[in-house]
């Protein structure tokens, strides 16, 4: 049997957790529907996130499910296949064959990260492989710290990482990745360019030690830095037409500034909208996303009522 909701979130990360909270506290039934694979989830400890530095991502979930739960939000575990929706509401199907149906739909499924098959360098993700300094720079200032170059993009990470180190290492396995002049510019604050792939990460467990490049060279680091390729985790989309904009990270649904989509019941925040957001990010855009969607709820009830039609639901009887 269908289940009917005003708002159903999709993905019970950051950014879900926070909408369903302005949500379930301005009385709006709400669901979350969550896969349970936050992005962050191969990370110890959350950084750059102030009144919870340092915090294991995992317990902000937990935390943020239990506050929701407060204001009578259900978090159900499962994952989104198929989102449909029409001019009177949205519609989802569940992996296991569950249909809800709502007024509105607030999307923050975020990414997946893709890493390039070099050996030892999935199993360190999060730990020893990093993605932003701003997360986990501090904790390996002034190491010995690598950049393994996988497209022109990487330049900037590779100039921001030397902000926390002045021991880099810049690895280049496609020529076109850095040009002559972009690499004097990096050795001009003492970045060291090594023209030749990584082909392996080496030390125990999920530590580094350093990295064997492809002629068998091996070069002492402690931490690399990689830029992945990353996914907008949005299949269930596409059987709606959403306007979507191109970044230099990807194709990725376009939003207004209050995170509302280019369909009027489907709202987006966080990661699968915005790849750059942290965690206090999509908080934020969270939070504004509950807000505008209990606001859109609000002016549709005036206007049936204005209009002699019923209420969609007298949600605080
Ligand atoms: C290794 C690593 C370390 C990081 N460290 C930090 C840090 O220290 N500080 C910081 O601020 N940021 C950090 N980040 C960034 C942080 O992970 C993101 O900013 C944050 O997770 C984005 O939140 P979100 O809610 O948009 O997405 P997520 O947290 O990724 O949550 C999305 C949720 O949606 C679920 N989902 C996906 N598809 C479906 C579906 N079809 N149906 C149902 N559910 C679905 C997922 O399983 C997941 O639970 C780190 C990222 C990485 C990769």
């Amino acid at each position: 049997m269908d289940e009917n909701w005003d708002v159903i979130v999709v993905g019970g990360g950051a950014a879900g957790l926070a909408a369903a909270l302005m949500l379930g506290r301005a009385r709006r039934s709400t669901v979350v529907i969550d896969a349970g694979s936050p992005r962050n989830r191969f990370a110890a400890h959350m950084h750059g996130t102030l009144g919870m530095e340092g915090l294991d991502p995992a317990d902000l979930l937990h935390r943020g499910r239990s506050e929701v739960a407060t204001y009578g939000v259900t978090v159900r575990s499962g994952t989104v296949t198929q989102a449909d929706a029409d001019a009177d509401g949205v519609r989802v199907e569940l992996a296991d064959s569950a249909v809800l149906t709502a007024r509105a739909l607030v999307v923050t499924t975020g990414l997946v990260d893709e890493l390039p098959a070099v050996e030892g360098l999935q199993r360190r993700w999060g730990r020893s492989v990093l993605h932003c300094p701003y997360c986990h720079g501090w904790e390996v200032r002034d190491a010995r710290l690598g950049v393994i170059l996988t497209s022109p993009l990487g330049v900037h990470q590779a100039q921001l990482v030397r902000q926390w180190s002045s021991d880099l290492t810049v690895f280049v396995a496609d020529e076109q990745n850095l040009d002559a002049r972009t690499a004097e510019r990096l050795a001009s604050r003492g970045v060291r360019v090594v023209r030749e792939a990584v082909v392996a990460l080496l030390g125990e467990g999920d530590g580094l030690t350093g990295v064997r490049t492809a002629s068998g060279d091996i070069v002492d680091i402690d931490a690399v830095f990689i830029a992945a390729t990353t996914r907008p985790s949005d299949a269930f989309l596409a059987g709606i037409e959403l306007r979507r904009a191109t970044t230099p990270m990807g194709e990725f649904v376009e939003v207004d500034a209050t995170g509302r989509t280019s369909h009027p019941r489907i709202w987006a925040a966080g990661n699968v909208t915005n790849p750059g957001a942290n965690v206090p990010m999509s908080i934020g855009a969270g939070t504004l996303v509950g807000a505008a969607v209990n606001a859109a709820l609000v002016e549709e009830d005036f206007d049936a009522a204005d209009a002699g039609r019923p209420d969609f639901r007298d949600a605080v009887s």
